[in-house]
């Protein structure tokens, strides 16, 4: 049974004074310094006053029965004004009745009656503490459990296959079929998602493999010249005949401090010869897959029916127009792309110019600074990522004929999500997460 705590909550030296009360006995403490009676829930107006009768201070006050309070007991709260000396003698009162409480004491009974779990229970401290205007909404964002909802969320897949898995492993005889062909479906969903959680902020995979960044356009437009320019190597043969790129060539570069990888497309054209047309299919499958598209232009050439076919293909797709050769005199320039509403980039593969306006276009659209992001915790980060090997070890295992093997590695994702929530978190962790609290909270 936990006892009688209160704490002021708020910096010493304010207009207003919180003084928090926690515990069993909340209300009866209240009762006894307190003139003025309320129903719960309500301010009420009265004086403080200590056991000789005297008054302490005017004060507002305000009962929060259990389990409908922060910390999920009877708890009250008293708004002094904020003199030092009021404030050091209605707590010195207090003394009398109940304890000092921990930092972080109330945060925790909250964490620990369930009123939240540990992620949002952090939250709280990552709010008082947040310095910066997308700081303190990411905090908020963690505090009305979005980032625990997803975890929830992917842990209840895999518990349910952790109990088919369970269940096979027991009764082999009764092995149904789908338990087992789900099963890659299922933990690759969580793989994703989990690497995604642990990524937010910049995308997990974009941080981790760079953003795959494709470069299309009909022969001759410049594509290789632009990768080779792009990543400042002699990547791509280059030649004046159209359709010589007949591979997908890929080069990984860094653009302002983000990982990208560009690959190179034959030119996506019908194609007689049967070499070329491979090259084709997979300068498709590069295009498909890409984060980003660079759409590539000859802007010393007129707009053909071909470039025309490859702004319809790749409408809806995140593109940039790039209006390449400007060194040369310009037959019709980006604006006509842009009245479109097509991001476009002005530059000169050979020359250099505008690259580096284009590099900042890219690093933009693929590494977006996200609004809040989601995970922003080491702590959560470092067990997103724990639980994010776990299910790909268990994707690897769920291969071969050991079932027990893939369970293991379930029960370690699990345990590692549960760190996050605090299911599975121990004591002294819970302990030492709730001492960097402040006092009050
Ligand atoms: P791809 O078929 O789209 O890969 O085009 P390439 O990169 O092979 O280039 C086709 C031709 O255009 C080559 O002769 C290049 O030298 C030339 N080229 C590419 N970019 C530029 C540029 O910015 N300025 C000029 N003047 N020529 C360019």
């Amino acid at each position: 049974m936990n006892d009688l705590i209160y704490a002021l909550a708020t910096p010493v030296g304010g207009a207003i004074a919180v003084v928090r009360i926690s515990g069993p006995g909340a209300e009866a403490l209240l009762k006894r310094v307190f003139t003025g009676r309320g129903a719960p829930r309500e301010m009420a107006y009265g004086r403080v006053v200590d056991g000789a009768g005297e008054t302490l201070d005017e004060a507002m006050a305000a009962f929060f029965p259990a389990p409908r309070s922060y910390t999920g007991e009877d708890m009250a709260e008293l708004y002094l004004h904020g003199g030092q000396v009021t404030v050091r003698r209605v707590l010195a009162l207090l003394g009398c009745h109940a304890r000092s409480a921990r930092p972080g004491e109330f945060t925790e009974r909250a964490f620990l009656a369930g009123k939240m779990d540990l992620a949002q229970a952090e939250a709280v401290m990552d709010l008082i503490n947040a310095g910066a205007e997308r700081s303190a909404k990411s905090a908020l964002a963690q505090l009305e459990g979005r980032l625990s909802a997803r975890i929830v969320g992917v842990e209840r897949e895999l518990l349910d296959a952790l109990s088919g898995l369970e269940a096979a492993i027991d009764y082999p005889e009764e092995l149904e079929d789908d338990v087992t062909s789900a099963l890659p479906e299922v933990l690759a969903a969580a793989e994703q998602e989990l690497h995604a959680l642990a990524g937010a902020g910049l995308s997990g995979r974009v941080l981790r493999e760079g953003a795959r960044v494709a470069i299309v356009g009909r022969p001759n437009a410049g594509k290789s010249s632009l990768l080779n320019a792009l990543a400042g190597a002699e990547r791509a043969i280059v030649t004046r005949f159209a359709g010589t790129t007949r591979d997908v060539l890929e080069e990984t570069v860094s653009m302002e401090g983000v990982p990208v990888t560009l690959y190179d497309t034959a030119g996506i054209r019908a194609a007689d010869d049967p070499v070329e047309r491979i090259g084709v299919e997979r300068a498709r499958l590069a295009a498909e897959r890409a984060d980003l598209l660079l759409v590539c232009f000859d802007a010393a050439a007129p707009l053909t029916e071909e470039d025309l076919a490859l702004l319809r293909e790749t409408e809806g797709r995140p593109r940039i127009a790039v209006c390449n050769k400007s060194d040369l005199p310009a037959l019709w320039s980006a604006e006509t792309l842009a009245a479109q509403g097509i991001s476009a980039c002005t530059v000169s593969a050979e020359t250099g110019e505008g690259l580096a306006s284009l590099r900042h276009a890219i690093a933009v659209r693929v590494a977006p600074e996200q609004e809040s992001a989601l995970v922003t915790n080491a702590r959560h980060i470092e067990a997103l990522q724990l639980a994010a090997a776990s299910v790909a070890e268990a994707q690897q295992n769920a291969g071969g004929a050991e079932l027990e093997l893939v369970a293991t590695d379930l029960r370690e994702t699990l345990s590692a999500l549960g760190q996050i929530t605090g299911r599975t978190a121990a004591a002294d962790l819970i302990e030492r997460i709730f001492s960097k609290f402040c006092v009050g909270k």
